[in-house]
Parts: structure tokens; sequence; C-alpha cells
């Protein structure tokens, strides 16, 4: 046994691993009790979400992305995995790219959520990630703090692209993690178009059952 694998189980010995959502001792981050209870979605035509933003996939959301549980990037980037095998034709897919955070907000957060996810799809579905491509070039606020015509203003204009002529002609899988009126993904499907993208699908974790999430 190496140095680095008795630590690991020392490590567990003192701190057993739990699964995150419901606390239950558990080798994974999520358990098979919390991970049946999520309600998946069914497909639609170019925008996915694999299930609603509540109960099990909701706690385990906000966990990876407000308390730095990043090993939840390897669960979640399993849902959207079995997501994408399912539903789209990966065959067509080019390039995985992150909805970007501004970089203020990616030095506080430590991480990209969204990239983390992406890092997933890539191992498994054989598709690069491209992270900075898309950049955020104006700080927002958070969408769920303002009303529905603020939101729209609040994103317009916010994102460019840096390196067009790797988008040039590309079919590209736009990944985020919660989907609430739609306006980030789809100025983001702007201007990943306007600079030469040729088909954007958009592919978010969860679905705001309302948008007051
Ligand atoms: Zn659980």
């Amino acid at each position: 046994m190496s140095a680095m694998k008795i630590m690991d189980s020392i490590l567990d010995l003192i701190f057993p691993k739990k699964c995150h959502v419901c606390g239950a001792l558990n080798d994974e981050p999520f358990c098979m009790k919390c991970f049946t209870k999520i309600q998946l979605l069914k497909p639609q035509a170019f925008s996915h979400s694999v299930g609603t933003y509540q109960g099990t996939l909701k706690k385990a959301i906000h966990k990876f992305k407000f308390n730095k549980k990043i090993e939840l990037a390897q669960p979640l980037g399993y849902l959207l995995v079995k997501y994408v095998n399912r539903h789209i034709n990966i065959a067509g897919i080019e390039m995985v790219v992150p909805v970007p955070l501004h970089a203020r907000r990616l030095c506080e957060r430590g991480y990209n959520q969204s990239e983390l996810l992406c890092h997933e799809l890539t191992k498994y579905l054989n598709v690069p990630t491209v992270g900075g491509l898309l950049y955020r070039k104006r700080e927002t606020q958070p969408q769920f703090e303002l009303s529905r015509v603020d939101r729209f203003r609040n994103v317009r204009g916010a994102f460019e692209v840096k390196g067009r002529k790797l988008l040039e002609g590309k079919s590209v899988l736009l990944v985020d993690d919660i989907y609430t009126t739609g306006y980030t993904t789809s100025e983001c499907t702007r201007v990943l178009k306007q600079n030469g993208a040729r088909f954007v699908h958009i592919l978010t974790l969860s679905r705001a059952v309302d948008d007051r999430v």
C-alpha cells in the first residue's frame, strides 16, 4: 500500500466519508437513496436540463457551488454524462464550453463550478473542454437577486469571446449549473454564434421550478 493510500485509510477512519446531501455514511459524495430522489426532466430541443432544482439536486448543487464541496463535481458531472449519452447526439459536438464566472468571482470562489462539470464531461465523452474562450467581461449581479427585466439587462453584453478562430464553424455544448430564466445561457449562445459557432446546445444540471432560486 502506498503512503498516500495509507493516509487515505487513516483519514477515512477519523473522518468517515458521508453523503453530502443527507449525511449518511457513504463512500461516494452522493448516496444511492439521495441519488434516486432526483427528479429527472424530459429532453427538450436544444436546451437541456437534467433535473429540477429542488430536493437532493438543489442541496448538492448548493454545496458544490457555495460550500467548496468540489468532490461533488464527479457525481454531478456523471449525471450530465448519463443525460448526454441518452438524449444528445454527441457525435456532432466538437467542444464543451462552461458559462464563465467573472475573474473576481472566480478568485473569491477559487473555481468555476460549471467548468468542473465540463471536465467530467470531457473525461467520459472525449470532447475537449475549452475554458477561457468565452469570458465574462463585465461583472454581473447574481440573477436570482434581480427582477425579470433587470435580469435581461444584467447579462446583456456581459460576455465576450477570446479566440474566434477556435470557434469558427464549431458545434458547441454550453454547460451551466442552474437554468432560471435562460437569459444567461441565451446571451452566451448569442455571443458564441456571433463569433462563428455553427451550433450551440445548452446543457444545464438543473432547471429552476420557479425563477426565485
Ligand atoms: Zn444521501
